[in-house]
């Protein structure tokens, strides 16, 4: 067997940032439990900032990026996994911190991966990828609040976004009658089509507004904060509530306590990258049921190694509508 990997490495020597594919040595690999042969890996908006270096995402040189993953185990020294299992990995600093997927084997810790469910495919995971599992994770934060698709409306922000159009898909699937919120109104008929049942411009939420506003929404998944998140705090119902994963407006919450204190509604946090494993397990396997291999295919395109880079530019132009899936065996 070759000794020799293909890699997405990225470098910063003499101040100067630099993304390429490269071949290194498998002994280049750091000394992790599970060693894996990487079949598919995506590119994920914190990928893009990090092969591009437009973003702090990369804390330590060189490395290999890529936050998720779905491998075929080679070797263990882990009773949890054997040779020919094949597993996920997302977040848990991968690719910021710790070598990624962006390569054709990784070395993980045993800890941070779950077996992939058997109704999935290796390519349909990352389909799904970390965009899908986060959505999961936020739809199942309002079931666990005591949303059902009898509360009425959810509002989804950031809809034609990955984590905003998979939660869409995810709670049409459950019957849920879904609101999206775009900057894209062009957009809308497919919107429509993976679930929701009315568009609104995101310029109706994206500007300062009052503390209380009609109650209009019984839930919402928000993935872009800022003064979106404080509007949809203030039109939720008696009751309401709303999951926040995201900052693609800002990372500021310019909100007042009124609809908390006044309408007790809850606003609860999504972190996918530690979140502990029973949670992994359950949203994955949740996944497994709930998603259409139409729908991933509709939603997704394949590349290889040698088109990371230059996809990871054009996801960075906002030009790349869906998920990125990379084989990164071919
Ligand atoms: P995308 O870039 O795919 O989507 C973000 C969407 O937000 C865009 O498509 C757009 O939707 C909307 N948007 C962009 N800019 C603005 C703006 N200025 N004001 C209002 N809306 C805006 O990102 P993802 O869906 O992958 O991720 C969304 C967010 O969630 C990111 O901030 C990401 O870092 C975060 N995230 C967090 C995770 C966690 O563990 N907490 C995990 C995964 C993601 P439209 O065009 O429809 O308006």
């Amino acid at each position: 067997m070759s000794n020799t990997i293909k890699a997405i490495v990225i470098n910063k020597e003499d101040g100067k940032y630099s993304a390429n594919l490269t071949t290194i040595s498998s002994s280049d690999l750091p000394s992790e439990n599970v060693s894996i042969d990487v079949l598919y890996s995506t590119l994920n908006y914190k990928d893009g900032l990090a092969i591009t270096g437009k973003g702090p995402v990369v804390r330590q040189f060189p490395m290999v990026p890529g936050i998720d993953l779905v491998g075929q185990v080679t070797a263990s020294d882990s009773d949890d996994f054997a040779p020919g299992d094949k597993v996920i990995l997302n977040g848990f600093g991968v690719g910021e911190k710790y070598w990624g997927g962006l390569a054709q084997k990784a070395k993980l810790k045993s800890d941070w991966l779950i077996a992939l469910p058997a109704k999935l495919s290796a390519k349909q995971a990352m389909q799904i990828g970390t965009a899908g599992y986060t959505a999961m994770l936020s739809v199942i934060a309002l079931e666990k609040q005591g949303i059902t698709p009898d509360s009425g409306e959810v509002l989804v922000t950031g809809a034609n976004g990955g984590v905003g159009s998979f939660a869409i898909y995810l709670l049409n699937q459950l019957g849920y009658k879904v609101v999206a919120a775009t900057g894209r109104l062009e957009q809308s008929d497919y919107l429509k089509a993976i679930g929701a049942s009315d568009v609104i411009d995101r310029n109706e939420l994206s500007a300062a507004g009052k503390p209380l506003q009609k109650e209009r929404f019984a839930a919402a998944i928000d993935s872009v904060g800022s003064h979106t998140l404080a509007n949809v705090c203030a039109s939720l119902q008696y009751g309401g509530v709303v999951t926040a994963c995201g900052l693609a407006q800002g990372m500021d919450f310019p909100a007042s306590v009124a609809p908390f204190i006044l309408r007790g509604i809850k606003l609860i946090g999504i972190d996918s990258v530690m979140r502990p494993k029973a949670d992994r397990i359950e949203a994955w396997d949740r996944l497994a049921t709930l998603v259409e291999s139409d729908y991933l295919d509709k939603i997704s395109a394949e590349i290889t190694l040698e088109q990371v880079i230059e996809n990871a530019e054009l996801l960075m132009d906002g030009k790349i509508r869906g998920r990125v899936v990379v084989n990164c065996q071919a």
